[in-house]
């Protein structure tokens, strides 16, 4: 098989709650999504999706994974889009760095290799584990008193994992902590989530100040040698996030016993092939996983539903469903939460089908026709 053309279209997904605040002063109300299909010789599209997180979160934004594929398509085509191993190492012959810019690319050969197969995408990376799966919802970042008002409305829509977004005024997040803890029942998960926004200082005063609060302390700071001291300092689980960008990253932070839990992304770390050769590693190892993206809407979700249903259920700390944070659904067949829960699909591939008439004219086509590809 071989790839002959690849497309992609530009989709906003505006958020129901209107807004998404998190540490820094940084918002999102509109996501710009970019949807990607990798067509075949054989008739055969995969789809896949890239979201950054606005352009403050990583080292990615929207427009750069538009230009980023544009640029990259062309070495691609010719090439099979089954052997994910050679796929990979040429995208990054062609391309250094850049890792969302490839996650796209490298899932929708994800998407047909289930459907050339017959399997869905679960199977091909060890069999849906159980009939569904745990989900978090995160808390954006508001006054100690709404955020902890939206745990028992989350709670409502069956969701028992809370990711505070803290990361802001030191004091202030005391607050949010020990406020939202006290909404909590057992059985309930809280966490708090400074998405590098916390200085080391600060960070060990929070720390400090939650000891006795059963609360996971998740990416206080922005370096890794700065998150390695809080968590030397505090006696709370801690999560590692934005600095766990590839498998090097995983391995130094086990070799320092630097986390118990990792964020693993899929766009953050390139796609599922090296997501899923991180979820491995980290199951061998015995570290949890949260499994994600940076956001996205209905083929993003699927796609980490088939990571997160093939994970042994110990080490899959939580997951998301940002297709029930958006307002617009435009793909068929996407997983949908039940209380508080999500399953992949057993169709083949990633079993989503997008609705063309709403994804519109694509915004970038490489096809070896009109040369380096229209933008
Ligand atoms: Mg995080």
């Amino acid at each position: 098989m071989k790839i002959t053309a690849i497309r992609a279209w530009q989709i906003d997904l505006p958020l129901h709650e209107g807004s998404y605040k998190w540490s820094g002063g940084n918002s999102v109300s509109v996501f710009d999504s970019t949807v990607v299909a990798v067509e075949t010789d054989e008739g055969v599209t995969g789809w896949g999706e890239i979201c950054p997180l606005g352009p403050a979160y990583l080292p990615a934004y929207a427009a750069g994974a538009r230009a980023g594929i544009a640029e990259l398509a062309p070495a691609l085509l010719g090439a099979d889009p089954l052997s994910l191993g050679q796929l990979n190492e040429r995208m990054d012959a062609a391309m250094r760095g850049h890792p969302y810019v490839k996650s796209a690319i490298d899932m929708a050969c994800w998407d047909l290799l289930g459907k050339v197969s017959g399997l869905p995408v679960a199977t091909l990376m060890g069999g849906h584990v159980g009939n569904d799966f745990a989900l978090y919802r995160a808390i954006s970042q508001e006054s100690p008193a709404q955020m902890a008002k939206k745990v028992g409305q989350y709670r409502k829509e069956g969701y028992r994992k809370f990711q505070l977004k803290v990361g802001g005024d030191p004091d202030v997040d005391i607050a949010r902590i020990r406020t939202a803890a006290r909404e909590l029942e057992r059985g309930d998960v809280l966490v708090a989530d400074a998405n590098t926004g916390w200085t080391q200082h600060a960070a060990l005063r929070v720390a400090d100040a939650v000891r006795d609060v059963d609360v996971y302390i998740e990416q206080p700071c922005m370096s890794y040698e700065q998150c390695l001291a809080v968590r030397r300092h505090t006696n709370r689980p801690f999560v590692l996030d934005e600095v766990v960008d590839g498998i090097d990253m995983v391995v130094q932070g086990i070799a320092d016993q630097a986390m118990d839990v990792i964020n693993l992304k899929i766009s953050k770390v390139g796609g599922l092939t090296r997501a899923r050769q991180i979820r491995d590693l980290c199951v061998s190892l015995g570290i949890a996983m949260t499994i994600e993206d940076t956001w996205g809407g209905d083929i993003i979700t699927a796609a980490i539903a088939h990571l997160a249903h093939s994970t042994p259920e110990r080490y899959l700390f939580s997951s998301t469903d940002f297709n029930s944070y958006v307002t617009v659904a435009f793909a068929d067949g996407a997983p949908q939460r039940k209380a508080g829960r999500l399953a992949a699909s057993h169709e083949p591939g990633l079993g989503v089908a997008p609705k063309m008439k709403l994804l519109g004219r694509p915004v970038l086509e490489v096809d070896g026709k009109a040369g380096k590809g229209r933008r």
